[in-house]
């Protein structure tokens, strides 16, 4: 039995095949709740939805609420992103950003930041290249984490307080302790009992960057390709660390051989 009709503003996160033609959608919504929709016939080839309801794509729907899923009626696209689906490197390096949305949101808790940061995120990696729309995808990702509670600390000792040197004039061979663990950086008075890694400063102070920047700002800094893959490898450790999983988008990027 189908409910009433809502329209709903979102952004498609995932898409699972169901029977011989249905998808079932995992949308974020406008406020931040999570939504999970059933597409009836989406993957017939004449489909009114075929092209509309691809990962990455930001959709007006006319939604009819179900019984466990609610039922997409009609989809009017609002930007389909095609600079990311449509170029391997770009979805390669964007997918992680749909994951992590994914793992962050839930169905009844409404967190507006969080699809203001995606569709920014996913805005910007469609109009720059695909190196910058890596650096892209590891900002979203630190800022992301904050807004779910458990920001990285890359400053500060995450122990004791005390302000530790991020410049980037620092040679590469220079390291600091970081624990995901632990939530940031730590100093080597604090390191008793920590699970800490040596992680050289270079890659600490442009993560820190990355966390405090606009996505403006990330763009037009240059990041270093080799630089933002050490950042998504500790993205990966945070994930594990923090929501209990590891994103199989970041496993598939760091072995794609893309970049
Ligand atoms: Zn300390």
């Amino acid at each position: 039995m189908v409910g009433p009709t809502y329209s709903l503003h979102a952004i498609v996160l995932r898409k699972t095949k169901l029977g011989e033609s249905d998808l079932i959608l995992t949308l974020l919504a406008e406020d931040g709740r999570q939504v999970r929709a059933v597409a009836k016939g989406a993957r017939k080839p004449n489909s009114p939805f075929s092209s509309r309801l691809e990962i990455f794509a930001e959709v007006e729907a006319l939604m009819a609420s179900g019984k466990s899923l609610d039922i997409v009626k009609e989809v009017r696209l609002v930007d389909a992103h095609q600079g990311i689906v449509f170029d391997a490197q770009h979805a390669a390096a964007c997918a992680p950003v749909v994951d992590l949305a994914s793992r962050l949101t839930q169905p009844d808790l409404a967190s507006p930041k969080m699809f203001a940061l995606l569709s920014s995120a996913l805005g910007h990696a469609c109009s720059c290249n695909a190196e910058e729309a890596l650096a892209v995808c590891a900002a979203f990702m630190l800022k992301a984490f904050s807004f779910a509670g458990f920001r990285p600390c890359f400053d500060r000792c995450v122990g004791c307080g005390v302000s530790m040197p991020l410049s980037c004039t620092e040679t590469a061979r220079d390291t600091v302790l970081f624990s995901a663990a632990e939530g940031g950086v730590v100093c080597s008075r604090c390191l008793l009992f920590s699970d800490a890694q040596r992680i050289p400063v270079e890659v600490l102070s442009w993560a820190h960057f990355l966390l405090m920047s606009t996505f403006d700002d990330v763009v037009a800094s240059r990041p270093p390709c080799r630089v933002m893959f050490e950042i998504l490898h500790l993205c990966q450790s945070w994930v594990r660390e923090h929501v209990g999983s590891r994103l199989k988008s970041l496993d598939f990027l760091f072995v794609s051989g893309l970049f």
